[in-house]
């Protein structure tokens, strides 16, 4: 399927009635069950007590945890390659006609920096995308991207950043129309220097290898769900639908295009809120809020014994204003005990730069009443997830 292609059904699918849009979503719905069931294992275990007709309610909900445990059994015997992708959920709530005509302008070209493996290495909607690899040492990546000049780029914001550094200081030469952050939380601050340093729009999206691309951000800043073929419903304790005003026990998703690891009415593990009321956008579509990941909390023993919530956003922010620190990872194991992975632009400085970061993540903790009890250097440098290709500024290393 083409872009255009791709445009031409988004734009066909916000024009229908509520009505045309369910009832097209019911039988999405109904096919990805009726294939889970025949050709996918655990499903099938799943659903042997499930009728031929039934409702998307009757559908037992399933634990992410539960799919992870037996990965095995979650891999279905045949995949189905469906005619939609990650890329037309990508481009979905552009101002379509502009953006278009400026993407066709700058070459059309599409580049993705991601992990390897990832849902959106399948992204093999046209001739003209090409996926790097997130783990490609930065001069490379830099060379690569000034060679195809993409017009739409998207990446991790970790990746971002990094671009950033190389288009400030002029190597990268790149000036895409659009860039896309998705898989980490962008930061206001980031996003004002991509803008600034690139001249481009920059889009917030919330998706994972895992997921695929669940919503994307229209020109309000809302994350509008992608709900044509990916259903986020609120659901009580037993995993059925909310009565209204009722606070969800859980969400649930469904991938309605995903046949390789179905995901079908599925616990989402990030904290997600669901709004009722339209987006003034026009975008019809409903749009949510992710108010916290899963790990975004990181608990600590204060010194009194109790216990410390901090938010991952603040601690990974921590040691960010040290001059000559490009890059950094800090690692949290047992008893309090902390160590940092570093990355500098000058390695005799490093012992010096160490000592900078020592003191100051011991007064960050010190305000919250923790005491760290060891701060080690570790002797490599910040390390990405070698499955998702995401940086993490703070990982918490305990069980
Ligand atoms: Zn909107």
């Amino acid at each position: 399927m083409s872009l255009k292609e791709g445009i031409s059904l988004v734009k066909r699918y916000n024009k229908m009635t509520p009505k045309e849009r369910d009832q097209i979503k019911r039988q999405r719905f109904y096919a990805m069950v009726t294939f889970a069931r025949k050709h996918n294992p655990l499903y099938a275990k799943l659903y042997q007590n499930l009728g031929v007709n039934f409702f998307m309610r009757d559908v037992p909900y399933v634990e992410r945890d539960y799919l992870i445990a037996n990965k095995k059994d979650w891999l279905s015997d045949e995949i189905i390659h469906m005619p939609v992708n990650e890329a037309i959920n990508t481009v979905r709530s552009f101002s379509y006609d502009s953006d278009y005509a400026r993407f066709l302008f700058h070459g059309s070209r599409y580049v993705i920096i991601s992990s390897t493996d990832g849902a959106l290495q399948q992204a093999a909607w046209s001739k003209s995308t090409s996926v790097l690899s997130v783990f490609l040492p930065i001069e490379e990546m830099v060379s690569r991207l000034n060679e195809l000049r993409p017009a739409f780029l998207w990446a991790y914001p970790s990746t971002l950043e990094k671009l950033l550094e190389q288009k400030r200081s002029g190597i990268l030469s790149i000036s895409p129309v659009l860039i896309i952050a998705g898989g980490e939380s962008l930061s206001d601050e980031l996003r004002a220097s991509l803008i600034d340093a690139f001249d481009s729009t920059v889009q917030a999206t919330y998706s994972s290898a895992e997921f695929g691309i669940v919503a994307s951000e229209c020109q309000m800043g809302h994350l509008h769900v992608n709900d044509d073929w990916i259903i986020i419903e609120k659901a009580d304790v037993n995993g059925k639908p909310c009565a209204e005003g009722d606070e969800p026990d859980k969400i649930l998703i469904t991938n309605m295009f995903k046949t390789d690891y179905p995901i079908i009415r599925m616990t989402l593990p990030d904290s997600v809120h669901i709004h009722d009321k339209m987006c003034p956008c026009g975008n019809p579509s409903p749009w949510i809020s992710i108010t916290s990941a899963k790990d975004d909390i990181i608990r600590f023993t204060a010194d009194n014994g109790e216990d410390v919530s901090i938010h991952i956003d603040e601690f990974s922010s921590v040691l960010k204003d040290i001059k000559g620190l490009t890059g950094y990872q800090i690692l949290i194991y047992t008893n309090n005990s902390i160590s940092v992975r570093m990355e500098v632009e000058d390695d005799s400085a490093k012992g010096i730069l160490f000592l900078q970061a020592e003191q100051i993540i011991r007064r960050f903790l010190k305000d919250k009443k923790i005491t760290a009890s060891t701060i080690t250097l570790d002797a490599d440098t910040p390390l990405r997830n070698e499955q998702s290709g995401k940086l993490k500024n703070v990982l918490d290393c305990r069980d």
